[in-house]
């Protein structure tokens, strides 16, 4: 199986992991990662990178993500752009949280146009008061970036990251009334762009992601990947 989907992944394919907020987005894309040794672009933790470094843009885009709206597109196509054009990425890469409005649906089919990149978008169906409850567990290491739920998998000791003993935070925009604000925008300007890239002819993988494990969804993923 691994082999089937590197083989394909090696035609420089890039993998869009779609789903609203809290559907483990994250988590399969750093299991994928894994699996396919290509890059995990995280368009939130490379905003959070620059909130942490205090540049302009973090300043810019920390103002936006607290209220549990969406940064400005063009900010986040330049990131994106400018990160698919990097060397790691000629095999491919695996988005995650992009693109999340049409315009930047838009802007990436012009930049896998240009690269020759093909593309597979895995969306991850939830419903939303599960992804409240997973959400309000969940808690995230502040150095490392390992996500843990506190139900489904917890650090080993209570409130300390497994990797490098610091101590587990919950990100500002995880607290409920942001969340409910998140969910917001993404029917409102996220939900859209599935409609978008399924009359433009996108190819899509619809996987249930609530109702099981993340290895058992990974194997979901994997099983339409190859059927892809
Ligand atoms: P995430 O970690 O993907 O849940 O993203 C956290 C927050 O970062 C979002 O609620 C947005 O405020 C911002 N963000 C992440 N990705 C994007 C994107 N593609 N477009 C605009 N804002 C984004």
């Amino acid at each position: 199986m691994e082999n089937k989907l590197q083989a394909r992944s090696g035609a420089s394919r890039v993998l869009v992991i779609f789903g609203p907020p809290g559907s483990g987005k994250g988590t399969q894309a750093k299991l994928l990662r894994d699996l396919l040794k290509i890059p995990h672009i995280s368009t939130g933790d490379m905003l959070r990178a620059h909130i942490s470094q205090g540049d302009g843009l973090g300043v810019d885009a920390g103002s936006w993500m607290r209220s549990g709206r969406l940064v400005p597109d063009a900010t986040v196509d330049r990131l994106v752009e400018e990160r698919l054009a990097l060397p790691d990425c000629a095999a491919g890469a695996i988005l995650d949280g992009y693109p999340r409005t049409v315009d930047q649906a838009r802007s990436l089919w012009a930049v896998l146009q240009r690269s020759g990149m093909s593309q597979l978008v895995i969306h991850l169906k939830v419903d939303y008061n599960k992804v409240i409850v997973r959400i309000a567990g969940r808690r995230q290491c502040p150095q490392c970036g390992l996500l843990y739920n506190l139900v489904a998998n917890p650090p080993k000791e209570a409130g300390i990251c497994d990797r490098d003993g610091q101590a587990l935070a919950i990100r500002d925009d995880d607290r409920e009334s942001v969340v409910r604000e998140r969910l917001e925008t993404y029917e409102r300007q996220t939900r859209p762009v599935l409609e978008f890239l399924t009359a433009s002819g996108w190819n899509i993988c619809e996987v249930e992601g609530d109702d099981a494990s993340p290895s058992e969804i990974l194997v979901r993923i994997q099983d339409c990947m190859v059927s892809q």
